[in-house]
């Protein structure tokens, strides 16, 4: 039997290169070879408190894009978390024995009551228990994270692990990190930082349902220095970012062409975002017409979810009546 894979991802907008090359790419592979459940977490978004047009039009874009990019509705489950609300059902379960003090010790926690003093309400302290209600709801085995929700996963395990201790029962699995390819790709931003994030200035992303003339903007005003002065000397930072993000659209012999330039000092920033761009364009314009098909194609996206919904709800019903029959509400009828 094939092995259950769980990833959501906050609907907060359009998705950007790092979102494709460090998740989606993999998802891509992954629904080929596990029972692999995606959704929107719609719920877990409340926390920031959305406007209901905003919210509603963030999800049917990254479900759009989903689709858009290759996930197949015949492959894996692919739905909207409030379209399950049996996670809310567990999560209210599970909040009975997580405990104020290790929710407080979540470093995503801490770092939301300094960016947000005004709004630190009981959703975010109890993100943690919702987010292992999203994973033991399908009693997944694996779970791709990036490094920063390590933390969460492991909250997961000690909520999973405190619940069949609990009731004495061997129910729910202990699920891993997991990452399909053999090493996590880093996608870099634009503006010279570590990483491409939807959360630093607009310039820094490129995303995937943006016009050429936007990206190509962006990448024409990506940050540089004034060129090397020494023959082979390491590139900074911003200059290997703009080399990393030829690799993951450029040919071999563009980027040994870039490569040799800078190690000679003749390299012309100019002509390599040119070069970049041009590539860019290459990989984006397909996946770029085909959001914006299904965008228009409300009756796809609608269909999308609902087989989305009802395969989710079967998995999360007969788990939660298992939990329900473990915990000891048993019917009278
Ligand atoms: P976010 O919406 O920023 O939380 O990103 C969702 C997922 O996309 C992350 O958990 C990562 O797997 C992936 N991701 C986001 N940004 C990058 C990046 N710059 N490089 C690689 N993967 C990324």
């Amino acid at each position: 039997m094939k092995e259950t894979v769980v990833s959501g991802i906050r609907p907060t907008g359009k998705l950007h290169l790092g979102n494709y090359f460090g998740a989606i790419a993999s998802f891509i592979r992954m629904q080929n070879d596990y029972n692999c459940f995606f959704f929107i977490a719609d719920i877990h978004s409340l926390t920031t408190h959305p406007v209901p047009k905003d919210l509603h039009s963030s999800v049917k874009q990254v479900l759009a894009e989903y689709i858009a990019l290759g996930l197949d509705p015949n492959k894996c489950t692919l739905f909207v978390q409030s379209d399950v609300p049996q996670v809310t059902e567990l999560y209210t379960y599970m909040n009975m024995n997580a405990y104020k003090g290790e929710l407080e010790r979540s470093v995503t926690f801490k770092e939301k009551v300094k960016s947000q003093p005004d709004n630190v309400n009981a959703g975010l302290l109890t993100y943690p228990v919702l987010m292992a209600a999203d994973i033991l709801i399908h009693r997944a085995q694996k779970v791709p994270v990036g490094k920063d929700q390590k933390q969460h996963l492991e909250m997961t395990r000690q909520f999973g692990n405190r619940f069949n201790r609990m009731y004495n029962v061997d129910y729910f699995p202990e699920p891993e990190a997991f990452s399909y390819n053999e090493e996590l790709v880093k996608v870099p931003g634009l503006t010279g930082g570590g990483k491409m994030s939807k959360s630093n200035s607009e310039a820094d992303a490129i995303f995937i349902a943006d016009s050429q003339e936007t990206n190509q903007k962006k990448i024409m005003r990506a940050k540089t220095d004034s060129g090397p002065i020494e023959k082979n000397q390491n590139k900074p930072q911003e200059i290997q970012n703009l080399f990393d993000l030829m690799k993951l659209v450029c040919s071999k012999k563009i980027i040994d062409q870039y490569e040799n330039d800078y190690n000679n000092c003749e390299i012309k920033y100019g002509e390599l975002k040119k070069a970049l761009a041009i590539d860019m364009e290459i990989f984006l314009k397909p996946h770029r017409e085909k959001i914006s098909e299904i965008l228009q194609n409300y009756k796809l996206i609608a269909e999308v979810a609902e087989i989305g919904a009802e395969k989710a709800k079967a998995s999360a019903n007969k788990t939660i009546s298992e939990v329900r029959e473990i915990i000891g509400f048993r019917k009278f009828y």
